[in-house]
């Protein structure tokens, strides 16, 4: 049985930004998750924005604590080695009727503080992004809107976290808890026992059953699926902003993203659907992706699509961020509601509980030595010919192409399996360094990273994983 001053369930943005700041302090902290990975579920299949609380509703928990996170995530950023690019967003418009709704939109923002959200001229937006639709009338521009890595930036979390002494139980399911007295003696998982003096719910998606276990469940979660194309980065027409239609309460409705990695995103869609594990594409969810992508830039190349896939946002009934120390159950704190802005939202969400850990009595000594900053892997495709014959003398596996559409080394593989919380499955290398990200999607480089995993994990080729318990790579 472990035992642990805080167990934090779910390794998501939430889970592992908590795990972050907590570690910060002298007590012990352990992370549990159900995936083999840490990164989460729709942490790691979102839009990777890091948007200001403009269109947020005004006064929320949520639009609050994204107020912060985005004052903040440059710097966390930064010491953490997570690329990001400050690219700003344009919202064309696109109807006569849109432009009363921008208007609204920009009084709001207002209110949020946000005052660099501003309706501009067609021609001034024609200017900044030539790819839009040459009939706009116009279009909000908000200048600080960021996207991001989003796998980097929670799994740079968390190796930072797994540095400052925090333990990582991956595979690690919560099946139920012992809750009596007003107190959760003991939490079970697939993999044994843990007791602990703090049980923190960042499940996301499942945060409704693990309230439940926990006796503290008083809402629902609605899972709402986000459907996206992914564009390779060959494709001739790319946008230098990110694109929204003009943003409802319920999403920013269809984006157009230029990624950290040169490529493109199309999408999300935003419908509200029974079964948290619905990860399939549709054809009318794709086919209205691609109409509203057109219509605001009516040059992208659909047939350069290189894949498509599924992210479901934990939004809840009662709708909104919902952070709870529990009054009934002592030492129990539950998460829920965290939607569509999470992945921004996370880091500010980590110091609001351990700021509340502390009102709640709890000593938190700060720890001597913290580390603040983590290098992140240097990445050969990025580099000039000159930087290569660099990276290439001082560790000769830069120079062995594994991956040949992303360019991804040998060297950087082992990189990624070898730091902390690394990686064990197939996903979990191309999550980290890009290896079969590309065009080809894994047909050339799998059978490559299958021996490289097996070499360096100390186990037969049979037994490596595409990603979760049982999705072995090659018959037995
Ligand atoms: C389509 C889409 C687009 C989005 N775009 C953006 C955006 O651009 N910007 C932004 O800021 N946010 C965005 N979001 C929202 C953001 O992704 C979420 O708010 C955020 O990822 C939630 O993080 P989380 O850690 O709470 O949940 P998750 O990432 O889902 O993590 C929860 C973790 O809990 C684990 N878990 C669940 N049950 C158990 C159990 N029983 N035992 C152990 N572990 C368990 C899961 O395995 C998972 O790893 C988007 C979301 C979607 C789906």
């Amino acid at each position: 049985m472990i035992k642990t001053d805080v167990l934090i369930i779910g390794a998501g943005a939430v889970g592992c930004a908590l795990a972050r700041e907590l570690s910060k302090y002298d007590i012990k902290v352990t992370v549990c998750d159900k995936n083999d990975d840490v990164g989460g579920d729709a942490s790691k299949s979102n839009s990777g924005l890091f948007s200001t609380s403009a269109t947020m509703p005004v006064g929320t928990l949520e639009c609050r604590l994204r107020t912060v996170a985005h004052s903040m995530i440059m710097k966390i950023c930064e010491d953490l080695e997570v690329p990001v690019i400050e690219c700003g967003s344009i919202a064309p418009v696109l109807y006569p009727e849109q432009i009363e709704s921008a208007k609204g939109l920009i009084e709001r923002a207002f209110l949020n503080g946000v005052y660099d959200y501003e309706l501009l001229p067609a021609k001034d937006i024609l200017d900044m992004e030539p790819t839009l639709n040459p009939e706009i009338l116009g279009g909000i521009y908000s200048p600080r809107d960021r996207q991001t890595n989003q796998f980097i930036f929670v799994s740079a979390m968390a190796e930072n976290a797994a540095e400052n002494g925090v333990e990582f139980l991956l595979d690690c399911k919560v099946t139920g808890m012992d809750v009596s007295d007003g107190k959760i003696h003991r939490v079970h998982t697939e993999n044994g026992d843990i007791e602990a003096g703090w049980v923190i719910n960042a499940a996301g998606l499942y945060c409704d059953e693990i309230a439940k276990m926990a006796d503290e469940c008083d809402f629902k979660v609605n899972p709402r699926k986000g459907e996206f194309f992914v564009f390779s980065n060959d494709t001739p027409v790319k946008v230098s902003h990110i694109i929204s239609s003009v943003p409802s309460p319920k999403t920013r409705g269809v984006l157009v993203i230029p990624t950290v990695d040169g490529n493109m995103l199309i999408g999300p869609t935003a419908d509200d659907v029974e079964d948290k594990t619905d990860r399939k594409t549709t054809s009318e969810g794709l086919e209205s992706i691609k109409t509203q992508a057109l219509n605001m830039v009516p040059g992208l190349h659909f047939e350069d699509t290189i894949t498509q896939f599924v992210g479901v946002r934990p939004a809840r009934t009662p709708e909104g961020y919902d952070i709870r120390f529990s009054e009934k159950v002592k030492g129990y704190i539950g998460i829920s509601g965290v939607r569509s802005t999470g992945l921004t939202a996370s880091v500010a969400i980590a110091f609001y509980i351990v700021h509340g850990m502390k009102e709640a009595g709890v000593t938190l000594e700060r720890k001597e030595g913290w580390k603040r900053t983590r290098k992140g892997i240097v990445s050969f495709a990025d580099k000039t010919a000159e930087e290569k014959d660099t990276l290439i003398a001082a560790d000769p596996l830069y120079g062995k192409i594994i991956c040949r559409c992303e360019q991804v080394t040998e060297s950087e593989i082992l990189q990624a399996i070898h730091r902390p919380v690394g990686a064990r499955t197939l996903d979990a290398v191309k999550r980290r360094v890009r290896a079969g990200m590309g065009r080809c999607q894994g047909g050339f480089c799998s059978p490559l990273v299958i021996e490289i995993l097996a070499r360096e994990l100390g186990i037969p080729e049979t037994e490596v994983r595409k990603r979760g318990e049982k999705a072995f790579m090659l018959d037995k």
